[in-house]
């Protein structure tokens, strides 16, 4: 008696995706079966190449081709299974969308400035980046742009082709930012409409191409920009930066209530500066450790890992090279990584459950 390709997909039928909570045939995952004798291979299409589950997912197929092969008394056979990743659109993507290119806009904010949003960001972009996604970065912190250093363009020419803006092409991303468009030493001082103006040019006149992840880094607060982003994108949601003491909670409270009266979902809070490691290897904890986790349980938030204060991230922030946060010797990289790969999986989560419409503006005062 041998394993037959049906047998396999009812043995798949049985695995679940341990993040989008359904089985593997149902979400459509499996693209590939082979059987040679007491050899296996299993082809699965992830929902994003930062799929954490990976692991998770092939001990469970072995076990399940393995349980099927006791069920019908088949040899036990060997099971390899082989990843590729597709990024899946979100379903509400409609006609009306002027970015239709883009699978997903992210959006990172903070209550406050400050606390590492732009960090967050730049290094949410890279790391994506990193795993295999096609990831651009919007700088759309127009009063304080950090991305020309932080992603060391200052000294890179801008370019423009007929009325669009190429995006610079740097550490496996693309970015743009109106720190390039303006005199970086000006104080950006900007009227609402022209702000709005500006954001709405820099999202929509930039020739970004096919992208899996569009992250925009937000002004910190609750102003204008955040509410022309939802306005003008379907969004698939927002992440919250926020520093773990009492009063910077509470802003970033603030401002997840200002994502969800925009209509845009809040996939979860990153706790950055959660502690400090000095150069000895020794923590410090220094504004209450866990205190942006406990805040993200209290409002039903996922919670999307942390960064200590680390003295290279801030180094090579001003430095403008993010890619060495995953080459020196410290736990920083895997604190990143973390963050990427949960921020993909709610994503895909949100994308699969089908619940994210576009956001339809409902402000009443
Ligand atoms: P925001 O965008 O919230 O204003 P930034 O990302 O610009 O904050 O960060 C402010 C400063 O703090 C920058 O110099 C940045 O390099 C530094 N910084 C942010 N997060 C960390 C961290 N986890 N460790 C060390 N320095 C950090």
């Amino acid at each position: 008696m041998n394993l037959t390709s049906r047998d396999i997909h009812d043995a798949l039928r049985t695995v679940k995706d341990p993040d989008l909570g359904k089985d593997l045939v149902t979400l459509n995952m499996v693209k590939d079966v082979r059987i040679d004798g007491a050899s296996i291979v299993v082809g699965i299409e992830l929902t994003t190449p930062a799929c954490p589950m990976k692991e998770t997912i092939r001990k469970d197929v072995e076990q399940a081709i393995h349980a099927k092969a006791a069920e019908i008394g088949a040899a036990t056979p060997t099971v390899t299974v082989e990843y590729t990743a597709r990024v899946r659109a979100n379903a509400s993507k409609n006609a009306s969308n002027p970015l239709p290119n883009v699978k997903h806009v992210i959006a990172v904010g903070a209550g406050k400035g400050g606390v590492g949003k732009s960090s967050i960001a730049v290094n949410l972009a890279v790391g994506l980046a990193r795993f295999g996604a096609r990831v651009g970065l919007l700088d759309g912190d127009i009063y304080g742009p950090s991305t020309p250093t932080m992603l060391g363009l200052t000294e890179l020419p801008g370019a423009i082709r007929g009325e669009m803006l190429v995006p610079f092409e740097v550490h496996g991303i693309r970015a743009i930012t109106i720190g390039k468009l303006v005199d970086p030493e000006k104080a950006l001082i900007w009227r609402g409409p022209m702000a709005h103006g500006a954001f709405k040019q820099l999202a929509l006149q930039t020739e970004w191409g096919e992208l899996d992840y569009l992250i925009v880094d937000l002004p910190p607060g609750t102003g204008d920009v955040p509410l022309t982003l939802a306005q003008l994108l379907p969004l698939t949601g927002a992440v919250v930066v926020c520093t773990p003491q009492r009063v910077a909670q509470d802003d970033a409270r603030r401002a997840v209530r200002m994502f969800q009266q925009l209509g845009v979902a809040v996939l979860g809070v990153v706790e950055n500066m959660s502690y400090f490691i000095a150069d000895d290897g020794k923590t410090y904890d220094i504004f209450g450790r866990g205190g942006a986790e406990i805040m993200a349980r209290t409002m039903d938030l996922p919670f999307l890992g942390a960064v200590p204060i680390h003295m290279e991230l801030r180094r090579n922030s001003d430095e403008g090279t993010p890619l060495k946060n995953w080459s020196g010797n410290s736990t920083l990289a895997s604190d990143l990584d973390n963050i990427c790969q949960r921020v993909a999986s709610q994503i895909s989560i949100s994308t699969i459950a089908g619940g994210l419409l576009q956001p339809t503006l409902s402000i009443t005062d």
